[in-house]
């Protein structure tokens, strides 16, 4: 792995003392790695797995041409003699084709077989007339033959996949859906990238942990619970090392032993620039370490470095800081030391219901209210209070306005970025 140094010198303008919020991005894409190692998954422990082989389709799906309704199957040909002339076509039924019963027989021209959804089709049978269009009379079955084309409700021999090819990447999050492919495959067991291992704890002499009595001065740590609900939705595992007091021994402690068993730490509190305490310092000593300054709000100050084999992201103290840090930085890097091919989520376009004050030159991520308004476009309000510190915005949020580092002020009604918190936190 790179070190900070030299990756910093790979990017344009890199001035840790004011880091652009794409800068930040760059920079950890080019220097975190997926952290490669494999084991088996069975397909009920897959579920948000990144796949780290392809998955290739021993069969093809369907297995075998099918009818896609409850109706009855023939030889589409029979179709274009009529069509012009409006024709009604009349068909005599010669048997009963069931899902998991093919039909042995044959069924020839003026002939129909009786067929249900999911029925093999025999050969030659290429179109099948739904029961609710047909009139039936006797043993025959009636229907106007401009209703239909050849080819009609028939669901094709490997429409979905076919045997040999890819059904899924390396990369790939196993996803409901693709749990569902997976077993539509026949496959019970998946190589899987294993989880990722995080330790994280809080800084400062003023964090309480839960459990503590309230006393002058203390707040109660929210950070290492956010925390481990990011996480946790991420599908890593976690090492949870509680609150660690601002006193060097503790924290090199601290440090030393989340290094140990983690790919990655996580800080919250001691990286600002004027803070007295020892985090800083103990990072410093530990590890290749910088201190960013970043172009944003909330967020600004954040720590990323190397400790032993890992890396270290240190964020600040602040509580919504710490979420929208980890959710525009450490998310995607988490993300890529998995092994995900995900793509950050795509920004949607709202209108802002009302005007937003704005300064050029940082990246500011407002807590909105997403929502559709009467002509069905979306239209965000930026709600309560944006302090950094003040949680309860964020909760009744469910996504945050991105306004960009050269935006300036926007006007009510003007469109926006947005990004939705949905199946992301
Ligand atoms: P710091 O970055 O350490 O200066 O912290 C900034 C602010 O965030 C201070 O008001 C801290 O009290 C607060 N803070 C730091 N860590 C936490 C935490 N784990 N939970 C809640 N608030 C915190
Ligand atoms: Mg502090």
């Amino acid at each position: 792995m790179k070190t900070i140094a030299s990756i910093a010198a790979e990017l344009d303008g890199y001035d840790p003392q004011a880091l652009r919020a794409s800068s930040v991005s760059d920079f950890l894409s080019r220097w975190v790695e997926p952290v490669a190692a494999q084991e088996t998954a069975d397909i009920f422990q897959a579920l948000g797995r990144i796949l780290s082989q392809d998955v290739i389709s021993p069969i093809s799906v369907p297995p075998h041409d099918n009818s896609a309704m409850d109706g009855y199957a023939f030889d589409g040909r029979q179709l274009s003699s009529h069509a012009e002339a409006q024709e009604t076509l009349t068909l005599e039924v010669v048997g009963t084709a069931l899902a998991g019963k093919a039909w042995q027989g044959t069924v020839g021209a003026g002939e129909c077989l009786k067929i249900m959804t999911g029925a093999v089709l025999p050969p030659g049978l290429d179109t099948v007339v739904p029961q609710e269009f047909v009139t039936l009379q006797a043993n025959a079955v009636s229907f106007p033959a401009k209703l239909l084309q050849p080819g009609d409700n028939r669901r094709k021999l490997g429409e979905d996949l076919m045997q040999g090819q890819p059904a899924l990447r390396r990369g790939d999050c196993l996803t409901p859906a693709a749990l569902g492919l997976l077993a539509s495959l026949g496959i019970e067991q998946v190589q899987v990238w294993r989880k990722l291992r995080i330790a994280y704890f809080s800084t400062g002499d003023e964090i309480l942990s839960l459990g503590e009595r309230p006393r002058e001065g203390a707040v109660y740590d929210s950070n290492r619970y956010t925390v481990f609900g990011l996480l946790s939705r991420l599908g890593c595992e976690y090492i949870d090392l509680g609150v660690v007091r601002d006193e060097p021994e503790r924290l090199e402690e601290a440090f030393t032993t989340a290094a140990l068993q983690a790919d990655a730490i996580i800080t919250s509190g001691g990286v600002s620039v004027g803070e007295a305490d020892y985090t800083k310092l103990i990072m410093h000593k530990l590890g290749d370490v910088a201190f960013w300054k970043i172009a944003m709000r909330p967020g600004r100050p954040m720590a990323v470095g190397r400790i032993g084999n890992s890396i270290l992201f240190g964020l600040p103290g602040n509580p919504v800081a710490v979420m929208v840090t980890f959710l525009a930085f450490v998310r995607p890097a988490l993300l890529r030391m998995m092994g995900s091919t995900l793509q950050a989520p795509p920004l949607l376009k709202a209108h802002s219901m009302v005007p937003l004050r704005k300064k050029p030159g940082r990246t500011e991520y407002q807590r909105g209210s997403v929502s559709n308004a009467a002509d069905g476009s979306l239209q965000v309000r930026a709600i309560g209070n944006q302090g950094s510190g003040v949680l309860s915005s964020m909760v009744h949020a469910n996504g945050l306005i991105v306004l960009h580092h050269d935006q300036g002020n926007v006007a009510a009604g003007e469109e926006v970025d947005v990004m939705m918190f949905d199946g992301v936190i």
